[in-house]
């Protein structure tokens, strides 16, 4: 399948084209049928770093949301600032041709003197995450989409499982919010936290 056959918008096509893309790799054909669906699923998708999973979210991400709305719509997690920094420069490359505007939520990088993230993506680590919603600075009233990335690293680290689902607890109950983990490997306590992360997802290995 081609990446016009996914059924992306011409915006994000150009932003693909542009980084060099020219087709889908193997998770990306496998995940995005399925990630784009409506009405939204859950997903857990079992896949290393080098395969192209972040663009499968980051896609899906700038698919949900709504430009002319000022408010965040996608939060995304990562256990460390260097990969909420990797993620956000695919999220820049890929919505070049959109208006998505992002902001980070981690702790050297913390808004500064903004009241109100105005941005449509957020993405960061738990901590710094949990205290932003706390502090509402981070509105998620309108939050539609919720990705972890590398769940078995983030559950690797002290207290930061808690955090993720601490996070995952402070979104609106009642609206449809799609949920997206990825990890490399899928240990029993992973697996566990998982399935009550993302209930019901749909799931991918590769
Ligand atoms: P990731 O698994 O997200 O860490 O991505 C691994 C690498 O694959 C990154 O350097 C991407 O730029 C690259 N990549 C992702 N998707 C594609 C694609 N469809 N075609 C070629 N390279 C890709």
């Amino acid at each position: 399948k081609s990446f016009e056959e996914l059924g992306l918008h011409g915006d994000l096509l150009k932003g693909i084209f542009d980084m060099g893309f020219t087709k889908p790799s193997k998770i990306q054909e496998r995940a995005l049928p399925l990630l784009l669906k409506n009405p939204p699923q859950n997903m857990i998708g079992q896949s290393q770093s080098g395969t192209g999973k972040t663009a499968a979210f980051v896609l899906t991400m700038l698919s949900r949301i709504d430009f002319s709305l000022n408010k965040p719509q996608a939060l995304c997690l990562s256990p460390s600032r260097e990969l909420a920094r990797q993620i956000m420069s695919v999220v820049a490359a890929m919505g070049k041709f959109t208006a998505v505007q992002t902001e980070y939520a981690i702790k050297d990088h913390l808004p500064k003197g903004v009241s109100h993230v105005t941005a449509h993506i957020v993405v960061g680590t738990p901590g710094t995450m949990t205290d932003l919603i706390r502090r509402k600075v981070v509105d998620v009233s309108e939050v539609k989409v919720f990705v972890l990335d590398e769940a078995d690293s983030m559950l690797d680290k002290d207290g930061l499982g808690d955090q993720t689902l601490r996070v995952k607890n402070m979104l609106p109950r009642g609206r449809p919010i799609q949920i997206i983990l990825f990890s490399a490997t899928f240990p029993d306590h992973v697996r566990a936290f998982a399935s009550k992360f993302a209930p019901d997802a749909n799931k991918i290995e590769l």
